[in-house]
């Protein structure tokens, strides 16, 4: 239900235990894209399901992680350069 502190309008969820987590997790997602704008976008990697919250100063990271998709992709990238490489 809404509530009203005189600065800003702010939710306060209530209804059944097992219904909570979801109406808050819809909440926050709505926090961060209000707060950061444009900034929570899904991986690069179509087969990652995360989302990254991009804090680069250009707003150009593509990975949940670099470690592990970023990573990944670079390196299956190269593999396919250098399969279509021509061999002399
Ligand atoms: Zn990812």
């Amino acid at each position: 239900m809404p509530e009203i502190d005189g600065v800003a309008l702010r939710w306060r969820v209530c209804g059944p235990p097992e219904r909570m987590l979801a109406a808050e997790l819809v909440l926050s997602w709505y926090e961060v894209q209000a707060r950061h704008p444009g900034r929570l976008r899904p991986c690069g990697n179509a087969e990652c399901r995360l989302f990254h919250l991009d804090r680069s100063r250009a707003n150009t990271a593509r990975w949940c992680s670099m470690k592990t998709c970023g990573n990944r992709l670079k390196a299956r990238r190269h593999q396919e350069r250098a399969r279509h490489r021509p061999t002399s």
